[in-house]
């Protein structure tokens, strides 16, 4: 059994204390992807990022490990580690060179979206005017596929993501996006492209996160429920869990230099409102999905199959 939580960010700064991912590994957890950077963050903030998570994972070997297969994932759970791999939220930090895509998976960036709520010059925001993928767009996914990086389409414009999963090469995830039929958020996903996505051979990953949940005080209930429903529309094999949980660390300043603008990237128009912080299922909930699954009628296998074996099975086609 693999469990596998396809998003996870600590302070994007190169001193971050890596401990709630022991706490993750305590809760059951094999593999996390761990955000290394955002459209809103310039590349030497991202370069800055990779280098220090990178020494971190290379000084800690019996709890870490920085993995670029899926059978390296199954190895490193049986050695009783935890293995990693990066994601970026954005192609921004690409800076319009498709074969960056190539440098960044040499790094360790195993999945990526190509927008972050806002339009950029390859993809749409989830929060932005419907445009669709650009002519570079289109060179970036090709560019991402031939990297080995998994196709996330959490945080892109309904539009655009439909035109992604059209055109992708390799099965395409929601890293962490809730169904838009449960919690009526931007940020959320109507069931058009769960089917689409689905039909990639992809995985929707449930986040964690109170807003995209519709819960104040959101626990593994409420990620049961919203995995449940993906599991009715488009079936088990096609749900994942990226609980999304931010941690911070009130003496790291991880704010992105020169001229970060939050109301742009979250947009008041969207529901975001300056000084409100969302709030996230506990580090541990982890140990209470499986039982939350059965609750709701899921048989172990396809418990194990959401859980991480979908997840898995996207990595395996995808990874090289
Ligand atoms: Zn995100």
């Amino acid at each position: 059994m693999i469990n596998w939580d396809a998003h996870f960010c600590l302070p994007q700064h190169p001193q971050a204390d890596f401990s709630p991912l022991d706490r993750l590994h305590a809760a059951g957890v094999n593999y996390v992807s761990i955000n290394v950077g955002a459209d809103m963050n310039p590349v030497s903030q991202v370069m800055s990022v990779i280098a220090g998570y990178r020494a971190t994972i290379a000084a800690n070997p019996g709890r870490f490990r920085l993995v670029s297969g899926a059978d390296q994932v199954i190895q490193a759970a049986a050695d009783g580690v935890l293995a990693l791999g990066f994601d970026l939220e954005g192609a921004m930090p690409l800076m319009e060179q498709p074969e960056m895509a190539d440098v960044y998976a040499q790094l360790g960036v195993r999945q990526m979206h190509f927008a972050y709520n806002r339009n950029n010059s390859v993809a749409d925001g989830c929060h932005d005017t419907a445009r669709g993928l650009t002519p570079l767009g289109h060179q970036v996914l090709q560019a991402v596929n031939d990297a080995g990086i998994i196709v996330d389409c959490a945080h892109s414009g309904r539009l655009c993501s439909l035109e992604i999963m059209a055109a992708s090469s390799k099965p395409v995830v929601f890293s962490h996006a809730n169904p838009f039929a449960l919690a009526p958020h931007g940020r959320n996903i109507t069931d058009e492209q769960i089917q689409a996505c689905a039909a990639t051979g992809g995985v929707v990953c449930i986040s964690g996160l109170s807003w995209f949940l519709g819960s104040e005080q959101p626990t593994a209930a409420d990620v049961a429920r919203h995995a449940a429903y993906v599991a009715d529309l488009v079936g088990p094999a096609h749900v994942g869990i990226g609980l999304d949980i931010c941690i911070t660390q009130k003496e790291l300043d991880d704010t992105p230099p020169g001229g970060f603008a939050p109301a742009w990237w979250w947009p008041e128009a969207a529901g975001y409102r300056a000084g409100r912080a969302p709030a996230f299922v506990p580090l541990d909930a982890w140990k209470s999905l499986p039982l939350e699954l059965r609750k709701l009628g899921m048989s172990p296998g396809e418990i194990e199959q959401v859980l991480g074996r979908n997840m898995l099975r996207v990595a395996r086609a995808t990874w090289r």
